[in-house]
């Protein structure tokens, strides 16, 4: 607002969000070697890399919106505050989508039909386009982001951070090539690591056989096709039924494929479920391998990556495993063998990106081994507690142990609990990919030779044609993005980072990984602190999907309601872990709050004589309505600072609107009013009002930072808002003048009530009688005498002392009556009365109508007469009465 320019009316978000956002970025102050002041303490925080998959959704938009919040509070408080963009190349949820997309054009198989390289060319442009627009909507929820660190997964940079630690890993025999059964998506054509599995719930077929009619022990299975590969039946070791077998090897001729199957005991089967025994297939099930591994069983492969039989699966090679299932049902049936089909409840495993069921198949692999000891390498910089240089430890330990010793903090709680669980159940981490979009294993093979880390010099060398897992190289992202392997400047002063601010959907796709990748390879925390936060929910509290239509757009909503309203909808009224409903009235609703502040803010600085050269003064107060309200703030400004320490944004928000809406607008503006109209009070009230809103918009600004730093411009402070200081204002509070100042509200308040009750309009004043004991100090006040009446409407105010001192209070009401306009409203009556009167007495003289009409009329008539003689006689005397 300029002098000569009005201040508008409304705030509109699209005429300021750009325009301030590219204030901040031309200032530099994103980047924290840019901040102002001296600053002593670091603040760091990697933002979690979107994928660079499509745009932003409400997700992100939460994401974004939180750590907004963390990184401007930390930055106001002279904290260097680091925020790390980047995106994140997402492997295999990319190739999948970019696959997708070539076969819409009708590209058929595109892989083979473009080969690797103009693939891959295709996904980078894919990639690069699909970055521009996160960024560009990134920008949008006005996130302070230092963009001159950006990163991303699979730069150079990043990519000598996984070759340095995959070298590192492989040095110390974690890592290592292994023949395993692995989740196999025949879709995706790759491997999947194991939580990357889903599970659906599904009804599948049981069926009960043997495999042919000399074998002696029946088996059960939702999957005969596999049991070509059987190599054993396993049996618990105390079941009765089957102990004479144990040991022994039985050949069979199951649908004319011949197996050796061995009879092994052990207490992993469950003798009561189907039929007690278990067809063991090596090949095709995790268990089952282990099973092999322990008995020294033969794998025979009967279905191929391309979820196909395999010549091993003998007259059935070539056929769909859906098909071969069919054909061996068949012949069980044909041959008697079948015992019965049952219905189950089955819990299909299916590859989390495109939905394919899951074929577990054996494959060489490389795996990171969670159990095997190494020695531990302890970084001097910001060590962790409790285990020294060279210590023999595990990953699964180191793991466990930062967490249970509280060097990383979860938040909330309950999420401790889920972590260990999954670390108990956690088996080695198979890394590598069969995709091509991705980081290519560093491994060089020529004949019997490996080399592992760089390219090696000379001819012959052929590089592993697998890409790693992409949480490998995002598992690195707290220290790769600060210039690790290098020993930078930023990696000192940023790392460990303070807090790690995702979705509790991937602690454990990401969150943990970190924590082993960095615990391992730098030994030290990724971060002190972890916020988890909810997952976003329609108002019936469904998952957003397409399919359901019920997906808000954060971009739509920007563009209706501006960034500041969309980000608080996503704060106020959340809890950490917790998901969250959402819909486009919250975000609406808190459009009305912006507005509601920019209308606050446009009265005070249009009231107040001058805004310029204001620096707090008078602070202490007056009356007792400033006195009361600067102590309120002091407590706002304590308690917001302490729940944004604890990461308890929503209940910050909610204090602060509470303040803002009801103490500040509804009450203390109301009274200032009352103040301004005695000239020696206009001065402090006005430094009241100044003070109370250059704090406010301090303390809404990491919340809502575009309507905040509008405003700001006119304090016609040299720096933005965005790196004012803190408020750290204390005003000692009065009791005394608080239980005062809240009494007078509750008189204030009452008298409305009473007002509404009895449907007294809000034009009409009344008089009002108070009768008055302790408080009575209060009444002596002239400001809060004046209050109760422009407030409350009251024309005359009589205070009546002769109460006890101990006596609290009462009030009587006289509605106040205009005499001119009653009586007007009287003898209008009247007149109608009299005139009806007349009416019924003409009726009832006239004979021809009383004499034909039924006497049931005719006395009703008589009676009506009588009442409004009577009503003509009451309205007669209230006239008299005036
Ligand atoms: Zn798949």
């Amino acid at each position: 607002m300029t002098e000569n320019n009005e201040f508008p009316k409304a705030y509109e978000p699209q005429n300021h969000e750009d325009k301030i956002y590219n204030t901040w970025l031309e200032s530099g102050l994103f980047n924290p070697d840019n901040l102002p002041g001296e600053r002593t303490e670091n603040f760091s925080m990697v933002l979690p890399p979107p994928n660079v998959t499509g745009t932003l959704h409400l997700g992100h938009a939460v994401m974004l919106a939180i750590e907004d919040i963390m990184t401007r509070f930390a930055r106001m408080r002279g904290k260097r505050a680091l925020w790390v963009p980047g995106t994140d190349h997402a492997a295999i949820a990319t190739q999948t989508k970019v696959e997708k997309l070539l076969i819409k054009e009708g590209i058929e198989d595109p892989r083979r039909t473009l080969g690797r390289e103009e693939f891959l060319n295709r996904v980078k442009k894919f990639a690069s386009e699909s970055h521009d627009t996160i960024v560009h909507q990134t920008k949008k929820m006005g996130a302070s982001l230092d963009w001159s660190r950006e990163c991303y997964t699979l730069d150079e940079d990043r990519n000598k951070a996984v070759n340095t630690v995959f070298k590192m890993m492989y040095e110390d025999g974690l890592i290592y090539r292994g023949h395993r059964v692995i989740n196999w998506c025949p879709r995706c054509k790759s491997t999947l690591a194991d939580d990357e599995v889903q599970h659906k719930e599904t009804t599948g077929k049981f069926y009960t056989f043997k495999y042919d009619k000399n074998f002696p022990i029946s088996i059960s299975t939702t999957r005969p096709e596999t049991k070509l590969g059987d190599t054993a039946v396993a049996i618990h070791p105390a079941d009765e039924r089957y102990q004479k077998y144990i040991g022994q090897t039985i050949a069979a001729d199951f649908c004319g494929q011949k197996l050796n199957i061995k009879i092994i005991s052990d207490e992993e089967v469950d003798p009561a479920f189907g039929t007690g025994a278990l067809g063991v297939t090596p090949s095709h099930s995790q268990i089952d391998a282990e099973m092999a591994y322990k008995n020294d069983l033969t794998f025979v492969t009967v279905i191929g990556e391309d979820g196909n039989m395999t010549p091993e699966a003998g007259s059935f090679s070539g056929l769909s495993a859906l098909t071969a299932r069919q054909k061996i049902v068949e012949i069980l049936e044909e041959q008697g063998l079948l015992e019965k089909i049952e219905d189950v409840p089955q819990n299909l495993s299916i590859c989390y990106r495109c939905e394919s069921t899951i074929e577990p198949l054996p494959k060489l692999q490389w795996f990171i081994g969670v159990n095997r000891p190494f020695k531990f390498h302890a970084s001097t910089h910001a060590p962790i507690e409790g285990i020294i240089e060279g210590q023999e430890v595990t990953l699964k330990q180191l793991m466990q142990h930062v967490v249970r010793t509280n060097q990383i903090k979860i938040v909330p709680e309950q999420f401790v609990n889920t972590y260990f669980h999954w670390i108990d159940n956690l088996r080695d981490w198979n890394i590598s990919r069969q995709i091509w979009f991705g980081h290519q294993v560093p491994v060089w093979y020529r004949e019997n030779e490996i080399v592992v880390g760089s390219e090696p010099q000379g001819d012959d060398w052929k590089r592993d044609e697998d890409t790693l897992d992409t949480w490998f190289s995002s598992g690195l992202w707290t220290f790769s993005t600060l210039g690790w392997p290098d020993k930078t400047k930023d990696f000192e002063m940023f790392h460990p980072n303070t807090i790690m601010e995702t979705g509790y959907d991937i602690l454990f796709f990401w969150v943990s990984r970190m924590i082993l990748m960095t615990t391992y390879a730098i030994g030290e925390v990724p971060f002190k602190n972890v916020y988890l936060h909810g997952l976003v929910r329609d108002e019936q509290g469904r998952k957003m999907s397409k399919s359901l239509g019920n997906v808000i757009d954060p971009l739509l909503m920007i563009e209706k309601y501006g960034a500041d309203a969309t980000r608080l909808s996503l704060v106020v009224g959340t809890s950490p872990g917790n998901d969250m409903k959402m819909s486009e009235e919250k975000i609406a609703g808190y459009r009305n709050f912006t507005n509601k502040l920019w209308n606050i803010a446009r009265y005070v600085l249009t009231t107040v004589g001058e805004v310029k050269g204001f620096e707090g003064k008078e602070r202490e107060g007056k009356t007792l309505a400033d006195k009361w309200i600067l102590g309120r703030l002091s407590e706002v400004v304590e308690k917001v600072t302490s729940h944004l320490e604890k990461y308890e944004f929503s209940q910050a928000g909610e204090l602060l609107r509470d303040f803002t809406w009801s103490d500040f607008a509804d009450w203390y503006l109301e009274i200032s009013k009352v103040q301004k109209k005695q000239p020696e009070l206009v001065a402090s009230t006005d430094a009241v009002l100044l003070f109370v809103l250059e704090t406010l918009l301090k303390l809404w600004h990491p919340f809502m930072p575009f309507v905040t730093e509008e405003l700001w411009k006119n304090f016609g402070s040299e720096k933005m808002l965005i790196v004012e200081n803190w408020p750290k204002f204390e005003q000692k509070e009065n009791t005394q003048d608080k239980i005062r100042f809240e009494r007078l509200k509750e008189i204030i308040e009452k008298i409305r009530n009473w007002r509404a009750e009895n449907k007294v309009e809000p034009k009409e004043k009344i008089n009002l009688s108070l009768i008055v004991g302790e408080y009575f100090e209060i009444f002596k006040d002239t400001v809060s005498l004046e209050a109760i009446k422009v407030l409350a409407r009251v024309e005359n105010l009589v205070i009546d002392e002769s109460a006890e001192k101990n006596f609290d209070y009462q009030f009587k009401i006289d509605r106040q009556i205009d005499s001119g306009k009653e009586r007007e409203r009287l003898e209008k009556e009247l007149s109608e009365v009299q005139k009806y009167l007349v009416d019924l007495d003409g009726k009832l003289a006239n004979e021809e109508f009383t004499s034909k009409a039924p006497a049931k009329v005719v006395e009703s008539m008589k009676q009506k007469k009588e009442e409004a003689a009577k009503k003509a006689e009451a309205l007669s005397q209230q006239l008299k009465n005036i």
